[in-house]
């Protein structure tokens, strides 16, 4: 705690040499005086190791003597990482009520005192800040503020700060946000015209294509499911393990499964494993067992997968009905092996999942959480 006190001791050096030169005025003189008894009983409490006493003494100086902007921010940050919240809220609170603060030490002090309120759960009073800031034009309070709007599910409020001061947005990590907050209003609102608005922002979103073809797709508008699910998936190859079963159905349906299989040819560079295997069944379909089979010893031999491997096992067994049976075993064990690994990873924070999550619970990023890759993935 000792530490502490030194950080302020340039407040005190500092005026005592300002009230000095102005020892002529009795004002400033009486402030002087003022000051460093205040200092001096805080020093008091803190030699005598009453902390809390000299603290508060020291936090009542700043009423008088607020120039050493820095310090206190120094000593407030300090007191968050301690979890000594309403500490931290008075200084920054007192701070930015000082006349002398300038507009950057202000937005500054203001947007530390957010995460103040935000870690002690006062959400109304950081998004008061937050809000004050983004409307002078501070794109630092975009991270808080969408988070906080993430949290509370606000889509709206994120939506109309978004479309009253998109001038602030440059950022990829807050166009995905802002996305996902028109799908979210969308699903809600049951309003797909939402999810176009997201498409035609400045930033290639994932999750609006996806969502608007799984919409298409489960009223039997296979041509819509197509349209959307193609170009995300020409786009995001990554991502074809949401929904390549039901955009295969899709060109089915329409029986256009040629399309299908022009499609799987086009994205087998960029493709996973899954992909692989998809032009595999292809190549099975037309009839061509040997290229099927070449093709997948081929890319194995170049890229190991458990998912290859265990699609080479079934096409094995489907050829020779006399191993068969055991072939069938060993594939009951890889298939409960990748069963056990997980499906999708956070590419921010690493967070694993057996389900996609639009909006990461570890990190709370939006469209980070990806489908596996490498030995165990798709
Ligand atoms: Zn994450």
């Amino acid at each position: 705690m000792i530490e502490l006190l030194f950080l302020l001791l340039p407040v005190a050096a500092g005026y005592g040499w300002i009230m000095g030169k102005n020892s002529a005025k009795n004002q400033a003189h009486q402030l002087n005086r003022q000051i460093t008894s205040e200092y001096s009983k805080g020093l008091k409490f803190l030699l005598d190791r009453e902390e809390d006493q000299g603290l508060e003494h020291l936090i009542n100086l700043l009423e008088v003597a607020a120039d050493s902007v820095e310090h206190y921010s120094t000593l407030a940050t300090m007191f968050r990482r301690r979890g000594e919240l309403d500490r931290a809220i008075k200084i920054h609170e007192l701070l930015l009520k000082h006349p002398s603060l300038s507009e950057k030490e202000s937005a500054t002090t203001r947007l530390e005192l957010a995460e103040d309120y935000i870690m002690a759960g006062l959400l109304d009073s950081a998004e008061e800040h937050l809000v004050w800031l983004v409307k002078a034009g501070e794109p630092e309070a975009l991270d808080p503020i969408i988070t906080l709007y993430s949290q509370t599910r606000e889509w709206e409020k994120g939506i109309n700060m978004f479309e009253a001061h998109s001038e602030l947005f440059s950022k990829e990590q807050h166009f995905k946000a802002i996305a996902n907050f028109y799908c979210e209003l969308a699903l809600s609102n049951n309003n797909p015209q939402l999810m176009r608005k997201a498409i035609s922002l400045n930033y290639k979103a994932i999750r609006p294509l996806y969502e608007l073809g799984l919409t298409a797709y489960t009223s039997e508008d296979y041509v819509k499911a197509i349209y959307y699910w193609r170009e995300l998936v020409c786009q995001f190859t990554l991502f074809a393990p949401l929904f390549i079963d039901e955009l295969a159905h899709s060109y089915k349906q329409l029986n256009l499964t040629h399309q299908f299989h022009d499609l799987l040819n086009d994205l087998l560079d960029k493709g996973g494993v899954l992909i692989k295997i998809k032009h595999c069944q292809a190549l099975l379909e037309q009839g061509h067992t040997k290229q099927a089979f070449d093709f997948l010893t081929d890319s194995l031999k170049r890229q190991p997968t458990i998912r290859g491997f265990s699609f080479l096992l079934q096409l094995m067994g489907n050829q020779n009905k006399n191993t068969k049976e055991v072939l069938n075993e060993i594939d009951k064990l890889v298939t409960s092996y990748i069963a056990t690994k997980p499906d999708f990873q956070c590419q921010h924070c690493g967070f694993t999942s057996h389900t996609i999550y639009w909006n990461c619970p570890s990190c709370k990023h939006w469209e980070t959480i990806v489908p596996s890759r490498g030995l165990d993935g798709f």
